[in-house]
């Protein structure tokens, strides 16, 4: 058994990351595969079992945490992957990609380093699939009712294996020409190789879901035939319509969103061409935003081999440390440095700069983009301060703004009659319902731009909705209600 002492002998040890400058030279995940058993064990050791475990609360899909970490602890590996598997559809994608809110809450963190949650719920996933434990689970028995489920995301991939396991005729229709949503053409390979999502999508299809793929609902298909022809239909088209910036140059040829510029990267990644549209390659390249997307355009321009790249951060620089409003257990803004930032060598000093507001892109003699013309931001109001303008030069702007909710443009909402928020999502009640009967919404489209573990546990509580809707009472697990937020002050 375990020492359940260790969290005061054993420190914190990260995931090891493979180094820099060799990740630089292919698009391979950035850790080093197979973590070490024996490390991670210890590493769940250092979890003290709370009676209260913040953490569990934390988890939008309330992973059962303490319980595996124990489990992993005393080696009993497989009960560990049965405990992670009963709460989270795809725990891949989360113990790769999830910012770990759960570390936040967890007890250890109050005066020390939290336990190393993600990495232990990732290395019980990987050992889950090399030893064929995350087997296809086909329904025992057909409910005897088919639902439509609009986007492959990962809210959508969730709706539909709920339902799929619990019986119903499932089908994903999908616009685009490979399944996976931002998972597929957004997430670079270098966090997410692609194989991985092949591989849930090989599981889901062969427990019964079926997938259309190059079908937009409200273009290609009417959105009301398809309604008429199922017993309810759950939306999860995402939240992708981009924010713009409106300043002088904002048309000039160079500026791109940078979603744009991940799907062809991705694109290339999946053999479908063999050079992108537009690259970084011998650039100098200025990325707009301070978010993930931005820190995704930043890894994939230095693979591309940019001659620089600078990012502009509107915000100003996050503390080190929780700031004094940001008590424990909330999920704190801290500085954090991505995988993206460690190869490039930015720090806080540069070439990321915090609290830049933009005012407007430069065109050199050829007419196309020279430079980008930038000044600091007043914390106040985030007007340019007098006497700091300066410019960087630019031959690629890429704008990682984010997202103002669904794409306002597809038939299918019209022909729905479904109604937008103040917030520019899709109107829902707590129960995922709209107004339009037997049509719920999941994921960032209802939710707004958000996060892989909000999506999975919209997914898995949108098909509660469906099955209580469909049967008047539900056996599976509704993680969250529709208006449940992260614990903010
Ligand atoms: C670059 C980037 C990096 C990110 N990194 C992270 C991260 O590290 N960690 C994290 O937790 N989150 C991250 N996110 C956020 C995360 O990807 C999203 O919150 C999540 O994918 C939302 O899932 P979803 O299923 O609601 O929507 P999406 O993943 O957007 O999927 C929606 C799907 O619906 C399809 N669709 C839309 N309209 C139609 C239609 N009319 N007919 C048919 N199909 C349609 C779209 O093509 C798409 O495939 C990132 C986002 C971006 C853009
Ligand atoms: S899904 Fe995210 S919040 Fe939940 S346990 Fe895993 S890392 Fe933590």
């Amino acid at each position: 058994m375990a020492d359940r002492m260790a969290f005061l002998t054993t420190p914190r040890a990260e995931r090891e990351r493979r180094d820099a400058q060799q990740r630089l030279g292919d698009s391979r995940e950035v850790y080093r595969p197979r973590a070490p058993l024996p490390v991670v064990g210890g590493q769940a050791g250092r979890c003290m079992d709370c009676g209260l475990p913040f953490c569990h609360h934390a988890c939008p899909l309330g992973n059962l945490v303490p319980e595996w970490n124990r489990l992993v602890a005393d080696a009993d590996w497989r009960a560990a992957a049965a405990r992670l598997l009963a709460t989270n559809n795809f725990p891949e994608f989360t113990g790769r990609l999830c910012p770990a809110p759960c570390e936040s809450a967890c007890v250890l963190a109050i005066d020390g380093a939290a336990v190393t949650i993600k990495n232990v719920e990732l290395a019980i996933t990987d050992r889950a699939w090399e030893e064929g434990w995350d087997l296809p689970q086909p329904p025992e028995r057909s409910a005897g009712r088919r639902v439509a489920v609009v986007g492959s995301g990962p809210a959508g991939l969730a709706t539909a294996q709920q339902l799929t396991r619990a019986g119903y005729a499932t089908t994903v229709y999908e616009r685009a020409d490979r399944l996976g949503g931002l998972l597929r053409y957004g997430i670079p390979p270098f966090r997410l190789e692609k194989h991985r999502l092949d591989r849930r999508l090989d599981q889901m299809r062969a427990e019964g879901t079926d997938f259309c793929t190059g079908v937009s609902v409200g273009r290609d298909l009417a959105a009301g035939e398809l309604r008429a022809g199922c017993d309810a239909l759950v939306v999860a088209v995402g939240a992708t319509a981009c924010r713009e910036l409106a300043v002088p140059g904002c048309a000039l040829p160079g500026v791109h969103q940078a979603i744009d510029y991940l799907t062809w990267a991705n694109r290339v990644d999946e053999g479908d061409r063999a050079a992108p549209p537009v690259s970084a390659e011998g650039r100098h390249v200025v990325i707009v935003g301070g978010g993930d997307t931005a820190a995704d355009c930043l890894g994939t321009a230095l693979r591309q081999g940019a001659a620089s790249v600078t990012q502009l951060d509107i915000n100003p620089c996050p503390p080190v440390c929780r700031a004094p409003g940001q008590p424990w257990p909330v999920h704190p803004k801290v500085y954090r440095e991505t995988t993206s930032h460690e190869e490039s060598g930015a720090t806080a000093a540069g070439p990321r700069v915090f609290a830049a507001t933009t005012l407007g892109f430069e065109a050199g003699p050829d007419g196309r983009l020279a430079a980008v013309r930038f000044a600091e931001a007043e914390p106040a109001d985030r007007s340019p301060r007098a006497g700091t303008e300066r410019s960087v030069p630019a031959e690629l702007v890429l704008l990682a703004l984010g997202f103002s909710g669904p794409e306002p443009d597809q038939g299918l909402i019209a022909q729905l009659g479904l109604a937008t928020g103040p917030d520019g999502a899709l109107a829902r009640d707590d129960d995922f319902a709209t107004g339009a009967p037997g049509v719920f919404v999941a994921g960032d489209a209802g939710r707004g731009q958000s996060l892989i573990v909000w999506a999975i546990a919209e997914g898995r509580a949108a098909a509660a909705a469906v099955d209580r809707h469909l049967r008047g009472g539900t056996e599976l697990p509704a993680p969250i209600r529709a208006s449940a937020r992260a614990l903010t002050l």
